[in-house]
């Protein structure tokens, strides 16, 4: 059987499909028009955010029985397509929840010591320690909005940092809570209370702008906001307000309303913010865990 690895795969997962007996084709990241060259005799698929795996690609491949996303999103895919003609689609959601949640930790601790800030300054020429004046975290409040697989992760390093942990999530799990040593409580309470909010919502309708002017208004001015969720979770325009005008102390991003962000955005201005390009799930193991996981279950449906 003939499996197509149409991006960057970790060899550990290509072993995986070799001790399965597999013929591989690797070529990576081929356009639609390369596809359709190469899907005639595949079985499987594996692909990443890209390529776009089309209608056509699809309708290309007599023999392909699934297709395979090493990560999350599901949107380079044609699911449509490949429900009618009863093609599975595999993907690997847990794999990167720890890797987005050190990362949204290292955003905190980034923001709260200031240390991008006093790096740029240092390679400037500036000795700014006096700006540098940062906050412990200790003993602090962390609100987790979006108590899932990422949001639990957080919560219990937070907790292993002596903070203390808010929760909300509208489905709450309160066994989960009691492992993190959380408490719920409700999404203004907790904006009220915490000096860190950390977003890990899915981006759906109604999380669309979620912390919008008003609620940031309820933070502490003294409060930092963390978003590795999605960009559009956050009013980008208000949240520029936010930081401008003080209502909050600072913020750190992975992710943007537009991706890649614009390089004269306004948040690029704002020394009060730490910004990174999307790569929450851009460690060594989430990557090694996404691929293993995801030809795992191609070699389940091959194999039945
Ligand atoms: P998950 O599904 O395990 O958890 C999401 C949680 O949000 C669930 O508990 C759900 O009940 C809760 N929720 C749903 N609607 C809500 C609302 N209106 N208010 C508050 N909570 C709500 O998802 P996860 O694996 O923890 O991932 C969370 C998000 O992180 C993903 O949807 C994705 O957008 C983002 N993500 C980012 C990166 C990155 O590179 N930065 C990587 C992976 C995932």
């Amino acid at each position: 059987m003939k499996v197509l690895v149409a991006a960057p795969l970790h060899e550990k997962a290509i072993d995986v499909l070799k001790n399965a007996g597999f013929e591989i084709v690797y070529e990576e990241y081929p356009d639609e028009a390369r596809l359709l060259e190469l899907v005639g005799d595949v079985e499987a698929i594996v692909v990443r955010s890209k390529p776009k795996v089309t209608r056509k690609v699809i309708e290309a491949a007599p023999k392909l029985k699934v297709i395979g996303r090493a990560g999350v999103g599901l949107d380079n895919i044609d699911l449509e397509a490949a429900k009618e003609r009863g093609i599975k689609v595999v993907n690997s959601p847990g794999a990167s929840s720890r890797s987005v949640a050190e990362l949204a930790v290292a955003l905190m601790f980034n923001v709260a010591r200031k240390v991008a800030f006093a790096d740029r300054k240092m390679r400037e020429g500036t000795w700014a320690k006096k700006q540098a004046m940062g906050i412990e975290l200790e003993g602090k409040t962390i609100g987790v909005v979006g108590f899932g697989r990422i949001g639990y992760e957080v919560a219990k390093i937070a907790r292993a940092l002596g903070m203390n942990v808010l929760l909300y999530d509208p489905y709450p799990n309160e066994e989960r809570a009691r492992e993190v040593g959380g408490t719920f409580a409700s999404l203004e309470d907790l904006l009220r209370e915490s000096d860190v909010v950390t977003l890990h919502v899915p981006l759906i309708e109604a999380t669309h702008h979620l912390i919008n002017e008003e609620r940031l208004r309820l933070m502490k001015p003294t409060a930092i906001l963390i978003n590795a969720a999605r960009g559009a979770v956050v009013d980008t325009e208000a949240l520029v307000k936010a930081l401008q005008e003080g209502w909050i102390a600072g913020a750190g991003l992975d992710v943007f309303e537009e991706e890649p962000l614009p390089a004269d955005h306004p948040l690029t201005k704002l020394d009060n913010v730490v910004l990174t390009p999307h790569i929450g799930a851009s460690t060594v193991e989430a990557q090694m865990r996404a691929g293993v996981q995801v030809v795992e279950q191609i070699v389940e449906v091959l194999k039945g």
